[in-house]
């Protein structure tokens, strides 16, 4: 309870109404025997339906199967070439469901929905993506519709920070409120803000587009149509196009990030990315005042190079204020643990399964009950 910042009163409110549905069971905690009334830990019941994740990223696809009581059931990850189409990716999806339900055991008459997360921003009143183009080839997909169709379920569409933040909320919630930022430092870059376990999308779902603040005035010219914008320097893309043609080029993120150290050259480049990051998280910290930052994406795979310049000017905030910092545990799974995540916390855009009744419930966020402090574990079988 002290997580969610609501009164007794309330949580046992809004429990009252999720066990009315079926939606949760209650154990006692041996635990507090004989201190008193022993703790009671509640659990979304596995009767209240399971969900499909779906994760699109510049150069994957993956999927997972989640029960409602937070449990992932499948997982499968396949790599797709950079710049693929929607339609091999839309196939590789339908086809990694297929397979992630059967090994689940999942009935598809136990599916409530499913949640898809894409590396670009997403419209906040579609499915599409809100930049046409920013994600090569997904422009205009149908992804979401041929899911629908195919399930029968409402399928909800999702930018990737924005779940990587609901998942680490869900994964630990904030003790004694604040906002939690995920920043994903990848090929570009993109943040997330989780205030409790509501995801910020802005008007436009342009919320969090940090990659594009300013960091160069006069610097190179960015594909948003500003100019000097920080994923140019700080965001592996931009790094690999700082490298090129010279002796220090590198292939590939996964290259650069191994042989970040293995030349002057790619040293200066890392450590001017990471130092105009540090900067630029640090003005956001300050106009947010967030319980937690953490850092997803490939480019965490640079340690201490990425991390010690981002502790160093968060450690110097006004009034002395703090901040914790992490590397995010999920991995490259945040996003993915997010999406099952945002079928939990949502119920409201999803089908409610409970009581035997299959009704798409009329969508009205204020009234959506929210969800008790997650928990949610490795998954139980990953296909690299
Ligand atoms: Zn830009």
């Amino acid at each position: 309870m002290q997580y969610t910042g609501l009164s007794r009163a309330t949580v046992s409110s809004v429990l009252g109404e999720l066990g009315e549905r079926g939606l949760i069971t209650e154990r006692r905690s041996a635990a507090g025997a004989g201190m008193g009334r022993p703790a009671a830990r509640v659990a979304l019941d596995r009767s209240a339906g399971t969900a499909i994740a779906v994760d699109i990223g510049v150069r994957h696809v993956a999927v997972a199967v989640g029960d409602l009581s937070h449990s992932v059931l499948a997982e499968r990850w396949v790599t797709a070439p950079r710049g693929h189409a929607a339609a091999r990716g839309t196939r590789l999806v339908l086809r990694s469901i297929e397979e992630a339900i059967e090994q689940a055991g999942v009935d598809a008459e136990e599916l409530v929905g499913a949640a898809v997360s894409l590396a670009a921003p997403v419209a906040t009143d579609s499915n599409r993506l809100a930049v046409p183009g920013v994600l090569p080839g997904w422009t205009d997909s149908t992804l979401a519709e041929s899911v629908a169709a195919r399930w029968g379920i409402p399928v909800v569409t999702e930018n990737d920070a924005n779940l990587g933040a609901l998942g680490e909320a869900l994964a630990r919630p904030a003790a004694g409120g604040g906002d939690i930022l995920f920043v994903k430092v990848a090929s570009r870059i993109g943040l997330g803000i989780a205030r409790g376990n509501r995801v910020v999308r802005g008007r436009n779902g342009y919320a969090g587009e940090f990659g594009h603040v300013t960091v160069r005035p006069r610097g190179q010219q960015c594909w948003c149509g500003r100019r000097g914008c920080l994923e140019l320097y700080a965001g592996g893309d931009g790094m690999l196009r700082r490298l090129a043609g010279t002796a220090a080029a590198a292939d590939s993120i996964p290259d650069l990030v191994a042989g970040a150290r293995a030349s002057r050259e790619r040293r200066r480049v890392v450590d001017d990315g990471a130092a105009a990051l540090a900067r630029a998280l640090t003005d956001i910290a300050v106009v947010l005042d967030p319980a937690r930052i953490v850092l997803g994406g490939e480019l965490t795979g640079l340690g201490d190079l990425l991390v010690d310049p981002i502790r160093r000017e968060l450690g110097a905030l006004p009034f002395g204020s703090t901040v914790e910092l992490r590397v995010s545990p999920l991995g490259e799974r945040a996003s993915l643990v997010g999406a099952l995540g945002l079928v939990l916390t949502e119920p409201a855009r999803f089908v409610d399964r409970s009581q035997g009744r299959v009704v798409p419930r009329p969508a009205d966020d204020d009234h959506a009950p929210s969800s008790p402090p997650l928990s949610l574990p490795a998954a139980r079988e990953a296909q690299p």
